[in-house]
């Protein structure tokens, strides 16, 4: 059934690297989901990270971000890579990054690992304890030790030099992040893992309680809490047991990566980073991977698949984004492989024909 056009202006950040590449095929399937769907997008191309030190001379500019602020969501490709390593002026391109986060508020950071059933073996565990796993770790982004006051350096009483950084979180930053976690878990498969350390640390206390007040308003949602010294155990030793996982930013910062790392294919997972209101950042979790940019080698799925991501957490466009899903998963049946996840019997693409392949997929699934 046709439903009315919705129509959407997107942001793209293609940024450095292998970025502009994985964005040009993202680009192109969230049109063809879009025209099925009857979503009509508007994009808006803008510079950021090395691309935008080159041309103006700051990693974010002000257009860049107004442009972003201003849209229904945005799309980043890649930022960073070794010709900026070094610069003198002592501006990184990932600073533009985090002024894009500071910029979109974006407080919550949900990172899938799932490790799909064509891609068992590039796990690092067992294949018996890999297959099947399908998590989302719920970080929290903008709070904690990465930003608590007091910091820096000084002395103590004895006059040695010391590093100090202090974890915080206040009442309202915890609820808000519980409630996209519980959010999430209920869109998924209705079970949520809060992970903190409230043995020891009094801001996990305060995170423990103020997540159970928080479970009231959701009876459907199943809650338990690991501590993340046990729950960076269990997501090697079981990670199926896990649906949704909520923890704060330095744990969700590392429980992502040991998460990711159980998937095996780097070029295979997306993310998205959301704020209370206002839009959405999506991005794949790769890097700019200067070591193949340009050639045409880069596995465009992490991005496709961030798109998907966008749809459906960005602008609740569910449908679409279960369509691009799909597509995916239909590529990956018919044996197409990038370099990063290629294996013996498979076809080996580029990162264009892959696009290709996906295109030819979401028109099928009609
Ligand atoms: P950053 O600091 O920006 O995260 P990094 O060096 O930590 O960068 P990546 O840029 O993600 O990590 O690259 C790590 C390795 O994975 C590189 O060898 C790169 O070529 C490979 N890689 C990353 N993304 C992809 C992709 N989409 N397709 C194929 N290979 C990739
Ligand atoms: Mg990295």
């Amino acid at each position: 059934a046709a439903s009315p056009t919705r129509s959407y202006a997107i942001t793209l950040l293609p940024g450095d690297g292998i970025g502009p590449e994985v964005i040009s095929v993202a680009k192109n399937v969230l049109l063809l989901a879009g025209a099925i769907e009857g979503i009509e997008f508007n994009f808006h191309e803008m510079p950021v990270g090395g691309a935008a030190l080159d041309l103006t001379g700051v990693p974010l500019p002000g257009e860049t971000l107004s442009a972003a602020q201003q849209s229904d969501a945005v799309l980043l490709g890649a930022i960073g890579g070794y010709k900026w390593d070094n610069n003198e002026k002592h501006l990184k391109p990932e600073t533009g990054l985090l002024q894009l986060r500071e910029g979109l508020k974006v407080f919550a950071n949900l990172r899938p690992a799932t490790v799909l059933p064509q891609l068992v073996d590039a796990s690092t565990l067992k294949k018996e304890v890999a297959e099947g796993v399908d998590l989302m770790v719920v970080r929290e982004l903008t709070g904690g030790i990465y930003f608590g006051k007091p910091r820096g350096f000084s002395t103590n009483q004895n006059g040695e030099e010391i590093g100090l950084n202090t974890e915080v979180y206040s009442i309202s930053e915890i609820d808000r992040i519980a409630r996209v976690a519980f959010e999430t878990a209920r869109k998924r498969r209705g079970k949520l893992c809060s992970v903190d350390k409230a043995n020891v640390l009094e801001a996990s206390m305060l995170w423990r309680k103020r997540v159970m007040a928080i479970a009231l308003e959701y009876p459907d949602v199943e809650l338990t809490h690991m501590y993340v010294d046990n729950a960076a155990m269990q997501l090697v030793r079981n990670p199926k047991q896990f649906d949704t996982i909520v923890t704060n930013n330095i744990f969700g910062d590392i429980l992502s990566d040991e998460a990711s790392m159980i998937t095996g294919s780097i070029g295979m997972l997306p993310s998205a980073s959301l704020g209370e209101k206002g839009p959405g950042l999506f991005e794949p979790i790769h890097g700019s991977a200067p070591d193949i940019a340009g050639q045409d080698k880069a596995n465009p799925l992490a991005t496709v698949l961030s798109a998907a991501m966008l749809l459906k957490y960005g602008l609740g466009e569910a449908d679409a984004a279960e369509r691009i899903e799909a597509a995916v998963l239909h590529t990956l049946d018919r044996g197409f492989r990038t370099g990063d996840i290629y294996s013996d019997g498979n076809k080996l693409v580029g990162c264009k024909e892959m696009g290709e392949e996906v295109l030819k997929a979401v028109d099928l699934n009609v």
